[in-house]
């Protein structure tokens, strides 16, 4: 399937080829800290497909990923949007991890498996029985 991405800011753009099927969750606690959130959503993208269209992304290596390897975080360094994650160092890459919230095709990304479920926050499995606004807070 053919990917757009932008960040929210619009500074960031790109095109990739990725296959749907492979759309997963992630619950580490890596990705609960830098979304800010309960967990990350992410397709993989091979690297020869990744084409940067427009901006720079920051990079930021944490050396010590929950994964035990050490990972580089790209987020856009205006809007603070997370682009992909991948191996760290200069050259190509043999993939990249990216995130589905910036990818315009995002309907179509469903995900087919939860990764690191063991530290999925423990309301995750309860969500539909929360309650729901069409809209914002009610
Ligand atoms: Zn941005
Ligand atoms: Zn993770």
């Amino acid at each position: 399937m053919k990917l757009n991405g932008s960040c929210h800011c619009g500074y960031i753009t790109f095109e990739a080829e990725a296959d749907p099927e492979k759309t997963s969750i992630c619950h580490c606690t890596d990705c609960q800290a830098s979304t800010g959130t309960a967990f990350r959503t992410n397709i993989p993208v091979p690297g020869n497909s990744f084409k940067m269209l427009s901006g720079e992304p920051t990079i930021y290596v944490k050396t010590t990923a929950e994964s035990g390897n050490p990972r580089a975080q790209a987020f856009c360094p205006k809007c603070g949007s997370p682009i992909y994650s991948t191996t760290p160092g200069d050259g190509p890459k043999q993939s990249y991890m990216v995130r589905i919230g910036i990818l315009k095709q995002r309907e179509q990304l469903v995900p087919k498996v939860q990764n690191w479920s063991r530290s999925a926050r423990p309301w995750i499995t309860g969500l539909v029985a929360i309650r729901r606004n069409e809209k914002g807070a009610t």
